[in-house]
């Protein structure tokens, strides 16, 4: 069998003698790295790669990726892809891993070209989805002012007025993460706080922080960015129009997880349980990136995350083949 299979859709046909000793879902940060540490380790994965570049493909400015003082998501997603591509790493493009079945010792993965692989483990990268407020122009805006990742976007707002929505860890930190940068920043959330009181804390610190509970934003407007947000106060039963540059929606990430919702142990936010070596509660099965209950979803941390779970799948393939 051909080596680097780089297939469009349902064009290839598989051969059904092969065995993969992984097979990695997902094409961002953390499956491409998998698929770097598994081939590395003289191991042959098969790497599903759906989108390529998932989220990092998405992304405008990067920042924080070290390396790279500033690259745009789409030409990072190429560093990647043609990093593995150099190395001859057999990945097909655009097909979806549909179903997951054990069968003996071995796992059979259903694809979206209705082939079936089979394979000694899985690497489960499917990454998340930010979560959406579902309100008027946050589509339309979404990247001209409206962000779903203060860490990655904070320093585009400096000296400007921002509004964070949310009222969890992540929406607390990025109001403390953004007053560091914006002029003023104005949190609003639906109901009381429910982050950490130290993050708390120091939200009440900054000078340049207000908040308000309570409230919903109804739209987000502007004509070519983000101009202003109007905000339905619940109590009064009143809507403000406030005028700001950018729009922070931090309520949490909707992990894909559809593949194996019945086969791992997932956490109350949808995700997959794992340990530090990225061990999913299902023996062969590991996950690494946003998928996962490891925190902090970055770039950086995907990709370390692929690593480690490359690494622990090939302890357990040795140990596999020592049986
Ligand atoms: C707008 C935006 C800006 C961001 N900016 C930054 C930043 O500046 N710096 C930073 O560090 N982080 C940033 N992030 C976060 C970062 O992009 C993510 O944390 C990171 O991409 C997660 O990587 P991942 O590999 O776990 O998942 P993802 O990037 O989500 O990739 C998941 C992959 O799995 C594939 N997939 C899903 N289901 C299947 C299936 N059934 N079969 C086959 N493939 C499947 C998808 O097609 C995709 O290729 C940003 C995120 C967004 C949305």
């Amino acid at each position: 069998m051909e080596l680097n299979i780089l297939s469009q859709g349902t064009e290839l046909t598989l051969d059904p003698s092969v065995t993969w000793d992984s097979v990695i879902i997902g094409g961002g940060p953390a499956g491409y790295n998998a698929a770097l540490y598994l081939y590395r380790k003289g191991l042959r994965p098969l790497l599903l790669v759906g989108a390529r570049g998932g989220q990092v493909a998405l992304t405008n400015e990067i920042e924080n990726y070290l390396g790279f003082q500033s690259i745009h998501g789409g030409d990072l997603t190429e560093e990647f892809h043609q990093h593995i591509i150099g190395f001859e790493i057999d990945l097909l493009e655009n097909v979806m891993a549909e179903s997951i079945e054990k069968s003996d010792d071995l796992f059979k993965v259903k694809l979206s070209n209705n082939e079936v692989v089979d394979t000694k483990t899985i690497i489960l990268a499917t990454g998340g989805d930010h979560r959406k407020l579902g309100v008027d122009g946050e589509a339309r805006l979404e990247g001209k002012g409206v962000s779903y990742c203060a860490i990655c976007d904070a320093p585009f707002f400096k000296g400007k007025d921002v509004v964070i929505v949310g009222g969890g860890d992540s929406a607390v930190e990025a109001a403390v993460d953004l007053s560091k940068w914006a002029s003023h920043v104005h949190l609003v959330h639906r109901s009381v706080f429910r982050a950490d009181q130290v993050l708390i804390d120091r939200l009440m610190e900054a000078e340049n922080v207000t908040y308000e509970l309570g409230s919903v934003i109804q739209t987000i407007g502007g004509e070519n960015s983000v101009e202003y947000v109007e905000i339905y106060n619940k109590e009064d039963d009143t809507v403000v129009k406030k005028e700001t540059d950018g729009v922070f929606i931090e309520i949490g990430q909707e992990p894909r997880v559809d593949l194996v919702k019945d086969l791992v142990d997932l956490n109350d936010q949808n995700q997959v349980i794992v340990d530090e070596y990225r061990n999913t509660s299902y023996p062969g099965i590991f996950a690494a990136g946003d998928v996962t209950s490891s925190p902090y979803k970055q770039v950086i941390t995907a990709a370390s995350d692929g690593a480690v779970a490359a690494l622990t799948a090939s302890n357990y393939i040795m140990k596999m083949e020592e049986k």
